[in-house]
Formats: C-alpha cells, sequence, structure tokens
C-alpha cells in the first residue's frame, strides 16, 4: 500500500493508542480549532512523510514508542517503523501560536467558543518563540477573535512586528477585515491563510453563522496578487455535507485564482461531534482531484514555508504526501 492510501486511512480514524515508553515532552495540545481543549495528539512520521493523530485508548491504530522517539505504527495488518516528533509549540519545526483562545463566533465544528478565551501578551510570545529558537524554522499565527476582528487584527500586527527580530518566515491565519492582506504583505509577512471552511456559500451560512465569505474571498484574491502564487492558503473542511463535485468546483475556483486549497477532514468536535469523520477512500479520492487540479493550475504546496500546508500533519498534501 502507498504512503497516500495509508494516510487516508489514518486520518480517516483520527486516532491512536500509545503503547511502550511514555510520552514525556512530546505529546502536544491544540489551543485553536478543530482539536482546540483536547486529549492531545503525536507526530507520527516515516520516510519523511508525516501524520497527526489524536490520542485515544480506544483507538484500533496504535503507536508502540520504543524510547527517545522511535515508534512503531501498526494498523489493519500494516507495520511501519518511524518517529514520534516532538512539538513544543503545536507542530514540529514551527512555532505555530494562536494568540488569542477564545471566539465571538459560533462556527459548528469548532471548539474554540466553548473556551474560556484568553489572549497571550506580546512579551509571552516572543519568549515562547525565544525558548525554543534552535528547533524551528518558522513562525506561525492564528487567532480566534476575542472582541471584534478589527481589534483582533491590530492586536496580531503588534504580534507580527514584534516577531521581526527573530528573522524567519512568518505565516498569518486569521479571520480578516477587508485590508488584512494588504497590511500583512506591507509587514513582510511571508504567506497567509483566509479559511473559507465550507465548500459552498449555503453550507458555509449554516456552519458559520455570522460570518462572511465573500470577504474572506475578497481578501484571498488580494493576496494572491499581493503575495504571489503558492503563498497564499484556504483550508476547506472535507466532511461537512458537501459533495465531492461541490468541493472540486471549490477547489477549482481557488486554484484558478493562485490560491492553494488545503482540504482538512472533518475532525468532529464542538456542535458536530456526533458526526463521522470522512471515510478513507473518500479522502483518496479527493486527493487524486485536489493533485490533479493543482498541478494544471502550477501550483505546489511542496513549497509552503508556514502553516499547515508546510506542516502536513492533518491532511493529505498534494506534492508532499504523494506515493513513494
Ligand atoms: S496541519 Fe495545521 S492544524 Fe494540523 S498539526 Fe499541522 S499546523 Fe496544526
Amino acid at each position: 500500500m502507498q504512503w497516500a492510501e495509508i494516510k487516508a486511512l489514518l486520518l480517516s480514524a483520527g486516532n491512536a493508542r500509545l503503547t511502550g515508553e511514555p510520552v514525556t515532552g512530546i505529546l502536544s495540545r491544540s489551543t485553536a480549532g478543530p482539536g482546540a481543549g483536547g486529549p492531545g495528539s503525536v507526530f507520527f512520521s516515516t520516510g519523511g512523510r508525516r501524520v497527526r493523530l489524536t490520542v485515544d485508548e480506544s483507538a484500533p491504530v496504535t503507536i508502540e514508542h520504543k524510547g527517545s522517539g522511535v515508534a512503531v505504527l501498526s494498523t489493519d495488518g500494516i507495520t511501519l517503523p518511524g518517529k514520534l516528533e516532538p512539538a513544543p509549540l503545536h507542530c514540529p519545526g514551527q512555532a505555530y501560536i494562536t494568540v488569542s483562545g477564545g471566539c465571538i463566533y459560533h462556527c459548528k465544528y469548532c471548539e474554540v467558543p466553548l473556551h474560556e478565551g484568553k489572549r497571550k501578551t506580546v512579551q509571552e510570545i516572543e519568549g515562547m518563540i525565544r525558548d525554543n529558537i534552535d528547533c524551528i524554522n518558522a513562525i506561525s499565527l492564528t487567532s480566534g477573535v476575542l472582541s471584534d476582528p478589527e481589534e483582533e487584527e491590530e492586536y496580531v500586527i503588534s504580534v507580527v512586528k514584534a516577531l521581526k527580530k527573530f528573522d524567519i518566515p512568518v505565516g498569518v491565519s486569521i479571520y480578516p477585515t477587508g485590508r488584512t492582506a494588504a497590511r500583512l504583505h506591507e509587514l513582510g509577512v511571508s504567506e497567509v491563510k483566509f479559511n473559507l471552511e465550507a465548500a459552498t456559500g449555503r453550507i458555509f451560512s449554516v456552519m458559520c453563522p455570522g460570518t462572511d465569505r465573500e470577504l474572506i474571498m475578497d481578501e484571498l484574491v488580494q493576496s494572491a496578487a499581493l503575495f504571489g502564487k503558492g503563498k497564499v492558503f484556504s483550508n476547506i473542511i472535507i466532511g461537512l455535507g458537501e459533495t465531492d463535485e461541490e468541493l472540486e468546483c471549490c477547489v477549482r475556483e481557488l486554484a484558478s485564482k493562485g490560491i492553494i486549497p488545503v482540504l482538512r477532514p472533518l475532525s468532529p468536535s464542538g456542535e458536530l461531534k456526533g458526526r463521522k469523520r470522512p471515510s478513507a477512500s473518500r479522502l483518496i479520492r479527493i486527493f487524486r482531484m485536489h493533485s490533479r487540479v493543482l498541478l494544471e493550475e502550477g501550483l505546489d504546496p511542496a513549497g509552503a514555508l508556514t502553516m499547515c500546508s508546510a506542516c502536513t500533519g492533518c491532511d493529505l498534501v498534494p506534492g508532499r504526501d504523494d506515493a513513494i
């Protein structure tokens, strides 16, 4: 079985049971997005490929930690030797920092509004990066919206300014205001990600009440003109009720504008806790379509320096997860 097929199986399962030696220092905890506040996760890598799995004692996938990060993943007759990668600041090799951990919006798939919002100070963020500078080569910033999008943007911009001194690529993913792309470009940010979240406007309006999909699309288009092809990303969740055709239509629309869609399997949480994760067969079918469209448009996520396309833990990423 090729790696992409194995990863599709793992992403469809979403979790793994840890056995063997303790994983102290290797477990990663999220404060943003669908996995926020969860039981923790691990990054398993093999042959330069990576997957992130939530720790769950009842999972059929097992990862045996043999010590010092050396590990063996087993599932469905597959045995893969590899390693568990440390992720001191959310994901391996990056400081991926959630600036504000609360949100005024109530996207149905997200846990963040259910948690008490805490905003990190600029000094706190600088300290986190300074303490980990030897094991990171990029900084990624995301944020909930603590009071209003304009105020959040102002605060995130003050963080970006303070982080310039570290002189490593910075990626930013926040809810935009209409002038976000221009301001972040002016500041020398390397890459941006504004999430359309749902493949269609109809699903978006149900899932993300109070937010504006057209505004996000406008910012994406502005970003593509400013940052250039392959420097602008947008998460689309697989499994919110869209058809494969609707997803392909959305992927084609974004890619034709120079924007790389990041196709993220639903991780059922928030109000969608009872939903199923997308099947492995659907994930691999969508991965093939995604790879084909990006190739046609000359877009390559393998060039990403920051955020999810550089990490690859949660998605099948064309150019990174292709079969070996
Ligand atoms: S792919 Fe994105 S959300 Fe998933 S672990 Fe990596 S940086 Fe975090």
